[in-house]
C-alpha cells in the first residue's frame, strides 16, 4: 500500500528538480512548430495497466507470448490463439486512456498539422478522443478474415463464438494485429514515414525504439531536419538524436509540456 505513494512522491521530485529546463525547451520548440508527430508505444499503455508482456511475466497460461502470437501459432491452434485474444479484449474493457493519452488527443486541435502515429493495439487512443490514428501494429478491435480478406471492427467483449468465422465466405477470422514475423501494414507505415519526413518536431512517447520500424521512423524525422523530443522514464535507443530528453512517466511529463506551450 505504502510503496507506490512513496514511488509516486519521489517520481514528483524528480520532476521538478530535473525537468524545468528541459521542459521549458521542449515547450519552445512546439510552440513554434507547424508539424507535429507523436510517436507512441507499450509505455504510454502501460501507465493505463495494460500489460506490455515483454518482461519477465510475459507469459499466458504457460506459453511464451511469442509463441502465441504468430501466425504459425493461429494456424495450429486458432482457438487457443482467439482465447488469448478474448482475454486481451476483457481485460481492456476495464482499463482506460490516462492524462497522457489525453494531451496527445487534445493536440490535434492544438498544431496546424498533427499525426498521431502508435505502434499500441489496444485503441486507448481513440478512447481518449483522437480522431485520426496511424495504427503500425494493427488493432485488437479490429477482425479480418484469412479467407477473403474483409475486415470489420467489433467491440464485443468476450466475443459470442470462438474462433469467429466471417459472415461473407465462413472463413476463419483473426484478429487484426501485427504478429511477429509479420509485416507492418504498408498504408500505415507510409503515412507514417511521410509524416516523419514532413514534421518540424517528432515526439516519441513511451518507446524503447528496439524494434523495428521504431528506430527507423525516429531517424527519418531527425535526417529529414525534425527536432525530436523523447518523454521516455529511461534513455531509449534513439535517445541519442533527442535535442531534448525528458525522464519521467507520459502520463505526467505531458500536462505538463502541454501547459508550457499553452494556448498558440
Ligand atoms: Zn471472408
Amino acid at each position: 500500500m505504502h510503496r507506490p505513494r512513496a514511488a509516486t512522491v519521489r517520481f514528483g521530485n524528480r520532476i521538478q528538480g530535473m525537468n524545468q529546463g528541459d521542459l521549458s525547451r521542449a515547450a519552445e520548440i512546439l510552440r513554434s512548430a507547424g508539424r507535429v508527430v507523436a510517436f507512441t508505444g507499450a509505455g504510454v499503455s502501460a501507465e493505463s495497466g495494460v500489460p506490455t508482456f515483454r518482461g519477465a511475466g510475459g507469459l499466458w497460461e504457460g506459453h511464451a507470448v511469442q509463441q502465441v502470437a504468430t501466425p504459425e501459432a493461429f494456424h495450429a491452434d486458432p482457438l487457443m490463439v482467439w482465447r488469448f485474444y478474448d482475454q486481451r479484449r476483457i481485460n481492456l474493457t476495464k482499463v482506460r486512456p490516462n492524462p497522457a493519452h489525453t494531451v496527445l488527443a487534445r493536440w490535434q486541435d492544438r498544431f496546424p498539422s498533427y499525426q498521431l502515429v502508435t505502434q499500441n493495439v489496444d485503441g486507448l487512443h481513440h478512447a481518449a478522443g483522437a480522431r485520426e490514428v496511424v495504427e503500425l501494429h494493427g488493432s485488437i478491435w479490429c477482425v479480418r478474415c484469412v479467407g477473403c480478406g474483409h475486415e470489420r471492427e467489433d467491440r464485443s467483449a468476450p466475443l459470442p463464438d470462438l474462433p469467429p468465422r466471417c459472415s461473407a465466405c465462413g472463413g476463419l477470422e483473426r484478429p487484426g494485429v501485427v504478429w511477429f514475423g509479420e509485416y507492418l501494414p504498408a498504408r500505415a507505415m507510409a503515412l507514417a514515414t511521410a509524416a516523419a519526413e514532413a514534421c518540424d518536431v517528432l515526439v516519441v512517447v513511451g518507446t524503447s525504439a528496439v524494434v523495428y520500424p521504431a528506430a527507423g521512423l525516429v531517424e527519418v524525422a531527425a535526417s529529414a531536419g525534425g527536432k525530436v523530443i523523447e518523454v521516455n522514464p529511461e534513455a531509449s535507443q534513439v535517445a541519442h538524436l533527442a535535442e531534448v530528453e525528458l525522464r519521467g512517466p507520459a502520463g505526467v511529463v505531458l500536462p505538463l509540456l502541454d501547459e508550457l506551450v499553452g494556448d498558440r
